[in-house]
This record gives C-alpha cells, structure tokens and sequence, in this order.
C-alpha cells in the first residue's frame, strides 16, 4: 500500500480500472498471461453473487453437478460451429504422465459437448424432460486481449444446461435464465442491464438463437454481463440426444445454456467507480461499514473498545462489519481514502469527543441525491439506521447508473451521428441486419452491435451504414464494448 492516489477515472479509464483492481486487493495477475489470482476482498464479491444466483437456479429446479475439466478433443469436432468457433481459444493437453496422449484433451472452454454426451445418456422418454443442470467451474479461453475480471484466460462461473421437449419449452427456459440474469444484475449489483437477443454475427458458436443482458461502464462502453443460449437441435443431433415421445417415436431434444462469470465483478467496478477507485453496491460489498477508531494512546483504547462494541451489535443486525483497529501506524485520513478507495459504501468515525456526546460520524462514499455524506448519529441507534441508509445507497447506485446509461444512449439516423455517438455512449439505429456492414462498421468505430433490446418501440427506417432497409423491426445497440 503506498499513499500515492489513484489515477483518475476521469483522466484515463483504462490505467484506472487496471490499477484499482490491484490496490484495492480485488486481484493480481496469474503467473501465465491472461490469468487471475483472486485475493479474499474479490473473491467475497464473487461468493456473494453465486449465493444469489445459485438459490434462483435451484429454486427453479435446477440440480447442480461436476464434470471434469478434461474434455476429448473429438467432442469438439462433433458440432461444425461450434468446433470452429472455439478452437483458437482452446488450450489442449497433448501430454500426461510422462507421454504423449493418443487423443488430445481440450481444457474445457464450456462444457455444452460433454453435458451433450452424458444428457443422451440420461435421457429415454419424455418423461425425462426437462433435464435442469448447473454447473459451478472454471474454464480456460485463450483470449488474445485480456483484462483482469472482464477477459481472463481461465474465470470462474456457472453453466447451465438444460434439454426440453419442444422449442417452445426451451425457449421458455433461454428466457428465464436471461431473467433471472437481468434481475441479478439490477437488485444485486445495481447494474441496470438491457436484456435483449444477439444479432446473427455475435451468436454464440452453435446456437439458433443468443440473448444477452448489456450493461453500461462509465467510459460509455459496453459489457455483455451475462448470455443465454437457445441451442434447437443442434448438440441434441451432434451426440444423439433423444426421446421417445407419448406416441412412442424417437425425438431430438431441444437444448439450451446459460452463463455469468466473474466478469460481473469487473462489471461492478466499471458501472459505479469514481475518481478516488471502487464504490461498491452494499449487498456485494464485503464490508458494507467500515468503524475507524481515532484517538491515540489511551483514547485509542476507549475508542476501539466503542468500535468493537458496536461492530459486534452490527454483526447481530446483520450487517457486515469491520473494524480497523490493527494499524496505528497510520493517520485517520489515510485510512479515510484507503477505504473510500476500496469502495466500502458506509465508514463511521468514532472519536473521543464523538465518545463523550455518544455519537459516531457517519460518511457516505458518495453523496445520496446531492445531500452531503457526512452526518453525527446517536451511537445508540446506529444499529437501528443502518440497514435502511445502506438500502438507500444502494437504490441510489441504481438510480445514477440509470440516470448515466440514459443521458449516454441516443437515437442515430445518420452516419456522422452514429460515429460520434458511439466515441462515447451507446447509439440506437437502423441496421440492415447483413453480417459484412456489421463488419464495416466495427472496422470503422469498433463498435459493435450489442443487442436488439427487448423492450423498444417497433420501428424500422434505413440502415444507419448502408441505408438498405433494416431488419428486427427496431432499432438495435451498437456499442464500443469490453
Ligand atoms: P458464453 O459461453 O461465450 O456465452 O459466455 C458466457 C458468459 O461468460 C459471457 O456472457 C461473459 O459474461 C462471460 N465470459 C465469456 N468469456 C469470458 C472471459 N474470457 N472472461 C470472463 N468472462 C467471460
């Protein structure tokens, strides 16, 4: 820890991100490039989204399983997309106990074949249907540009796999996983994320149809949080997933996957951040209030034991606390921005004037609504306040990210517009639909199309690129994006 301040978000986005991440102990780099070795105050941010997630996968019926992380290479090959579309990312094992392997190993970069492989298995009759599995994993992409969180070669997240009887009710499922997705994102991470389908050109490998939930960074960007795959009967064909329906034939099941990462957690730091580093939501945050203790000597004693106190009463009330008590070496105000850098969304002061009136300054990380952080509340009834400021907070991180997405998206019509749109925002357009003027347009702008949202008036106009007629019969997000 040094007292130098962090680069301003406002200066430089990128050396910004990359540097709060470290200094604030979220992460730092793996020994092999594009990897992560996530520290405590991550990984805990990390767990608090996967106890969310994991409770609405499996109230829905989800039943969680392990499969290995070794995959035959021939699985691959199987399903003609998706072999093509993941083999400049797979990391493959040609080599194990001292020998070369007679069939090569892929490290698994998603596991839709292998499920495929044991699915068929499992599966005889309708009334096997549907098969709701998850898996929690890590998996390994050799990604060309990575990023801590956002884009690492190997990250954790969950997988779902499902096999449905018809494509109504698979799609039924694609949906409520992008739901459950959008609402994760909203409620837990304050991120207000725009659900809606991929366009053709970014579809996953091997899928009929891809839905994503985008949401916006504070750069402007975009970032795909989470993605939700309707599969037809393509992996039910590739390794013979079928049933015998009520009338006795044989039929393909219809298969979909899902899958959130720990992304999400770049995604939190990039929706609420700020000049002096992190701002954590409260219900992801590790420590939702930090207790400073001031005072020296003797007063630090009285202090502290007043912080402990009260941190053991916060405890009770369900509060997730810590008390910075073992490092007297360092003055209030360094340890002031040190936790305003780590982005803890509460901090109370206690002094020994605060003490004697029986009081303890409450800070905000950021003003809620324009009012000031900063406020004296009765030490008494801290325990009793807390809970609904914290709740506050997090409404407002909501609200601002909104209030930022909104005032950072426009309607385009022209070209000159969509160029200076997407320098720093998301633009509305037309598009055409065609592949090749997806292609012209990232070439140009790097922008990309993020999604046909699900929630936009029908509409339809000329392609803001090639002025043909546009397709979707809305407008779509295009984006820069991470
Ligand atoms: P996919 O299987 O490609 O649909 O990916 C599912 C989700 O995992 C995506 O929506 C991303 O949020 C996340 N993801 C994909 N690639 C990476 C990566 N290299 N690092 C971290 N998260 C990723």
């Amino acid at each position: 820890m040094s007292e130098k301040s962090v680069t301003a978000l406002s200066e430089d986005f990128s050396a910004w991100y990359n540097e709060v991440v470290v200094r604030a102990e979220l992460v730092e780099r793996g020994p092999v490039r594009g990897t992560m070795v996530i520290r405590p105050y991550g990984y805990r941010i990390w767990e608090t989204i996967q106890a969310d997630l994991d409770a609405r996968i499996k109230a829905a019926g989800h039943g969680n399983v392990a499969f290995p992380s070794l995959i035959p290479q021939s699985y691959f090959q199987r399903e003609a997309e998706h072999v093509e579309g993941f083999s400049p990312e797979l990391a493959v094992v040609t080599h194990a106990g001292g020998k070369k392997l007679e069939e090569p190993l892929a490290v698994r970069p998603t596991s839709e074949t292998v499920f495929g492989e044991y699915m068929a298995r499992w599966i005889d009759s309708h009334r096997d249907l549907p098969l709701l599995l998850n898996q929690w994993a890590n998996v390994v992409r050799w990604e060309m540009r990575p990023r801590l969180f956002l884009r690492t070669t190997e990250f954790l997240w969950q997988e779902g796999h499902t096999a449905h009887i018809d494509e109504a009710d698979a799609m039924r499922e694609t949906m409520w996983a992008l739901d459950t997705y959008a609402t994760v994102a909203r409620d837990i991470a304050a991120m207000p994320v725009v659900p809606g389908e991929k366009t053709p050109g970014e579809r996953f490998a091997g899928a009929v149809r891809t839905y994503t939930v985008e949401g916006m960074m504070r750069d402007g960007r975009a970032l795909q949080a989470g993605t939700s795959h309707y599969l037809g009967t393509n992996f039910a064909r590739a390794f013979e997933i079928q049933y015998q329906d009520e009338g006795g034939a044989l039929q393909l099941a219809h298969t979909t996957s899902w899958g959130m990462s720990t992304r999400m957690i770049g995604g939190v730091i990039m929706t609420h951040g700020d000049d002096k580093g992190l701002v954590l939501p409260p219900r992801l945050a590790p420590y939702q209030v930090v207790i400073v203790p001031i005072g020296r000597n003797e007063a630090a004693e009285r202090t502290t034991a007043a912080a402990r106190a009260l941190a053991d009463e916060l405890k009770a009330a369900g509060v997730r606390v810590h008390v910075d008590d073992n490092r007297p070496q360092l003055s209030p105000g360094f340890k002031f921005n040190d936790w305003e850098m780590r982005g803890v969304p509460v901090r109370l002061e206690i002094g020994p004037r605060d003490l004697e009136a029986e009081v303890v300054t409450l800070a905000r990380r950021l003003p809620v609504d324009g009012v000031a952080g900063k406020e004296q509340i009765p030490l008494k009834r801290v325990a009793e306040l807390l809970p609904g400021i914290l709740d506050d907070f997090q409404a407002f991180l909501l609200r601002r990210a909104e209030t930022f997405r909104d005032e950072h998206t426009a309607d385009v019509d022209s070209w000159d517009a969509f160029t200076e749109q997407v320098a720093g925002g998301w633009a509305r357009a037309f598009h055409c639909g065609r592949t090749e003027c997806e292609d012209e347009i990232k070439n140009e702008t790097a922008a990309t199309p993020r999604c046909i949202p699900a929630e936009a008036p029908e509409e339809s106009g000329q392609c803001v690129r090639c002025s043909q007629p546009s397709v979707y019969g809305r407008r779509v997000i295009f984006s820069r994006a991470y």
